[in-house]
């Protein structure tokens, strides 16, 4: 079978559908391949199963990228605002949890209804699951049908706009691959290193070692790392620390760096502790006035190894000091992350400045356009991921 059509987006997720759609609304025929037998299963296991679809303070702070200001022109032109408004219309109710934080009361998978009813609207031949075994690029005079060719295990297609919406390289088992970037490389476009984001950290055992045992415990905690903090929960796991201030410094953490953890950001931790100075109850006991109390007894061990807390008064003022440096940063070193089965984003990707940022078309390879997070564009946790991909999704619809 060959099949020509004006548009061929690769990958159905976030940004392959948002571009699918303004491409068929402006009246260009498109066709949306992707690998996957279910659709757009990383919007289904978001947002733990509601998609934080988006974020009401969305600016070009809240996202890491070589180039800082990259993501400005496309998150300009697709506010969260444009967003709410599609979800408002479908009749899809939400709330915002926190920090502006939108999610679905329901469930995400009104988010992917959404979506795929938006496409049929737009007139979008669906393609998958298909898979891509060639890509090539013609010249008009030899090949009339378009800029574009892919073989597929369907068939032929050809088209002057292909679009690569393939996305990162985190929880491969629900159908990431390394597709846009090995695409991207073939057109000789440079892709910048990737490592995982918005993940887990892990630690050596002999550090954690009295820390593993509090398995679910959280800490309301004030985490740095390379610069950036985040006020947030960070939650104890058997290999390490995540929760949501955990997983944004992980995406700054670079390997052999220590993070900082403030414990008490409330508080002038020296003043409180001289208050006790006198006291007979024990260090960690005390501590329970503001940390989990399994919490305060395990951290105690880990800094003071081998040694019982002791009541307050045996510190001495100096000590004391010490330890109230302690709780406002304390410093541990993971020794690594938990990969990409375990995080929620890829950072690094297609080079932006290979891409117009206007219309996220290669600059190199007129009619190739990158969309979402292959792109080199990744957000902080709590919806900038999914607004960067409708952004960018939208801009590169206006213009294939
Ligand atoms: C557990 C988890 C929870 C998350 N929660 C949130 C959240 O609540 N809010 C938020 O903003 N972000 C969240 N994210 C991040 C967000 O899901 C992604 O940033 C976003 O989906 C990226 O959109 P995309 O369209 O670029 O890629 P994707 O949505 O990943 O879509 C890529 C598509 O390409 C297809 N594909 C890949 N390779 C090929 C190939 N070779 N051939 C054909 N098709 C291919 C895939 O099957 C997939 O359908 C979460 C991520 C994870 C892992």
């Amino acid at each position: 079978m060959k099949l020509k059509k004006d548009v061929i987006v690769i990958g159905a997720g976030a940004a392959g559908m948002m571009c699918a759609i303004e491409a068929g609304k402006r009246g260009r025929s498109v066709v949306l391949l992707d690998h996957a037998r279910k659709l757009a299963e990383k919007i289904r296991i978001s947002g733990g199963g509601r998609c934080n679809f988006t974020n009401r303070y969305t600016a070009p702070e809240n996202f890491l990228s070589h180039n800082p200001h990259f993501c400005r022109s496309a998150l300009a032109r697709f506010t969260p605002q444009h967003f709410i408004a599609l979800v408002e219309r479908h009749g899809i109710h939400y709330h915002e949890k926190k920090l502006g934080q939108l999610f679905c009361d329901d469930s995400s998978q009104q988010i992917i209804d959404l979506l795929r009813h938006e496409c049929d609207a737009a007139g979008v031949e669906w393609q998958m699951p298909n898979r891509v075994n060639n890509t090539s690029r013609t010249h008009a005079a030899a090949a009339p049908g378009g800029r574009f060719m892919l073989e597929t295990e369907r068939g032929i297609l050809t088209a002057d706009s292909l679009v690569i919406a393939t996305g990162g390289l985190s929880i491969p088992q629900i159908g990431a691959s390394s597709f846009g970037y090995r695409i991207a490389e073939q057109f000789g476009i440079t892709v910048t290193p990737r490592r995982p984001g918005l993940v887990p950290l892990t630690f050596m055992p002999e550090q954690f070692a009295g820390l593993s045992t509090l398995s679910g415990v959280a800490v309301d905690a004030a985490v740095s790392c390379n610069g950036a903090s985040f006020r947030e929960n960070l939650l104890l796991t058997h290999r390490g620390l995540s929760g949501p201030a955990i997983l944004q410094v992980s995406s700054y953490w670079q390997p052999g760096a220590p993070i900082h953890i403030n414990l008490l950001p409330d508080i002038d931790a020296a003043a409180w502790l001289l208050d006790y100075r006198h006291s007979t109850v024990l260090l960690s006991n005390l501590l329970t006035q503001y940390l989990p109390r399994r919490f305060a007894h395990a951290w105690c061990e880990a800094i003071m190894p081998g040694q019982p807390a002791r009541p307050v008064k045996q510190y001495g003022e100096i000590r004391l000091k010490q330890i109230a440096t302690q709780l406002h940063n304390w410093q541990i070193t993971p020794n690594g992350t938990a990969g990409y089965k375990k995080a929620e984003v890829t950072l690094g990707g297609i080079d932006t400045r290979e891409l117009s940022s206007r219309t996220m078309e290669a600059r190199k390879v007129p009619g190739l356009y990158f969309i979402g997070e292959v792109v080199d564009v990744t957000g902080h946790l709590g919806g900038f991921n999914f607004q960067w991909a409708w952004a960018s999704g939208y801009a590169a619809g206006q213009c294939v």
